[in-house]
C-alpha cells in the first residue's frame, strides 16, 4: 500500500516544521513548501534524509503545481508575528488571500482535504472573554494588524465558500499564542524577545504596563489538536490553544525566574491595537476532538529555554531583524 501524501505550506516555519515532523512520524509522504521569507531551512534540514520528505521552494501566492495525488493539504504559509506583518504587509495580505485561494484550488483539483491555519487575531481586541468560536471579533481593518487579521478573516470566508459551493473537505483551526523550540529569536514575539534578552544580559522590554493578557500553548499540544481536527469531520472553525491566562508582566517575572537573569523589566509604549486580553474557550475542541493541552507552562518554558540556550552565540546576538 502506498503512503498517504500531504502538502504542508509554510513548512520551514515554526509550526510548519513541527507539522512536517509529525506527519513523517505518522508514515506520510510529506511535501514541504516554503518561500523562506520568514521560514528557515534549518528547521527542516533534519528531514532531508527521509525519502518520504521532499522540499519545494515556492511562494504559494503564485499558482501551485504539485505532480501526482494529494490526500491532505495543511496551509500554514504566512508571516505570523506583528513585527513581520508590519514589515511585509502586502505579502501578508497576498499569502492569506491569493495563497489560500491557490491552496483551495489545488485541494479541489486533487480531491484533497485541506486544513487552513487561522488565528485568534480574527477576534481582534476582543470584547467577549474568553473567546469562543461564536464570537465575530473586534478588528480594526485599517490598523497595523489589519493586514494580518483581515487576510485571515478572508481566508476563513473563502475556505467556507469552497466547502459550501465546491464541496471541498475543509477544516479551519484558530490558533492562539503558541511557543516552543524553533521560534525565531528575532521575530519580535514576547517569548523569544524575553528569553533572548535574558540570555544576552539585557533588560526585558514590557510593552504598555504589562497588564494585557495572553494564554500560551506549548507547540506539541497544538500539533496534536491540529492533527485531531484534520482527522475530524467538522468544517467550522475550532479554537486550539491553552486557556491558562497570564499577564505579560507576570510572564516576564516567570522568565526572570527561569533564566536567573539579574536584569529587570523596562516599560515601552504599547503597540497600536495590541489586544488587552486573550484566552481561548476550548469547550468545542474538548467535546469534538477529546483534546485539551497537557503541557503546563513551567514544563514547556523549560524545554523552550533549553532550545534557546543551545543556539550559537552569533545566533543569539543577531538581534537585528532580517527586514530591518
Ligand atoms: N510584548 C512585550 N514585549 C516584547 C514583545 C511583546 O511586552 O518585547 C507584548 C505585546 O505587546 C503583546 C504580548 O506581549 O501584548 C504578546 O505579544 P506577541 O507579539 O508575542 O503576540 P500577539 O500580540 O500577537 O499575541
Amino acid at each position: 500500500m502506498t503512503n498517504k501524501r500531504i502538502l504542508i505550506t509554510g513548512a520551514a516555519g515554526f509550526l510548519g516544521s513541527h507539522l512536517c515532523d509529525r506527519f513523517i512520524k505518522e508514515g506520510y509522504d510529506v511535501i514541504g513548501m516554503d518561500n523562506l521569507i520568514t521560514g528557515d531551512i534549518k528547521n527542516i534540514e533534519h528531514l532531508f534524509k527521509y525519502k518520504e520528505f521532499e522540499f519545494v521552494e515556492h511562494d504559494v501566492s503564485k499558482f501551485i503545481h504539485v505532480q501526482g495525488e494529494l490526500d491532505y493539504i495543511l496551509n500554514f504559509a504566512s508571516p505570523a508575528s506583528p513585527i513581520d506583518y508590519l514589515k511585509i504587509p502586502i505579502q501578508t495580505l497576498k499569502v492569506g488571500s491569493l495563497g489560500t485561494h491557490n491552496c483551495l484550488g489545488l485541494a479541489k483539483e486533487k480531491k484533497a482535504r485541506i486544513l487552513v491555519a487561522s488565528t485568534s487575531e480574527v477576534y481582534g481586541d476582543p470584547t467577549v472573554h474568553p473567546q469562543n468560536e461564536e464570537y465575530w471579533g473586534n478588528v480594526n481593518p485599517v490598523g497595523p494588524r489589519g493586514v494580518y487579521d483581515e487576510a485571515k478573516r478572508f481566508q476563513e470566508a473563502i475556505t467556507m465558500a469552497y466547502h459550501t459551493y465546491h464541496k471541498v473537505e475543509t477544516r479551519i483551526v484558530r490558533i492562539f499564542n503558541t511557543y516552543g523550540p524553533r521560534m525565531r529569536l528575532n521575530d519580535g514575539r514576547v517569548l523569544p524577545a524575553f528569553i533572548g534578552q535574558a540570555l544576552r544580559g539585557e533588560d526585558l522590554t514590557v510593552f504598555g504596563d504589562g497588564s494585557q493578557t495572553r494564554s500560551f500553548c506549548y507547540v506539541d499540544d497544538l500539533i496534536e489538536g491540529i492533527y485531531r481536527l484534520l482527522m475530524s469531520d467538522y468544517a467550522s472553525p475550532v479554537n486550539i490553544g491553552n486557556p491558562d491566562e497570564i499577564t505579560i508582566k507576570q510572564f516576564g517575572e516567570e522568565i526572570i525566574k527561569l533564566t536567573g537573569t539579574k536584569q529587570k523589566m523596562v516599560y515601552k509604549d504599547l503597540p497600536t491595537d495590541d489586544p488587552k486580553q486573550r484566552q481561548p474557550d476550548i469547550t468545542l475542541a474538548r467535546k469534538l476532538l477529546g483534546w485539551e493541552p497537557k503541557v503546563n507552562r513551567a514544563e514547556g518554558l523549560k524545554i523552550t529555554y533549553d532550545y534557546f540556550k543551545s543556539l550559537s552565540p552569533e545566533e543569539l546576538t543577531k538581534t537585528a531583524h532580517r527586514f530591518a
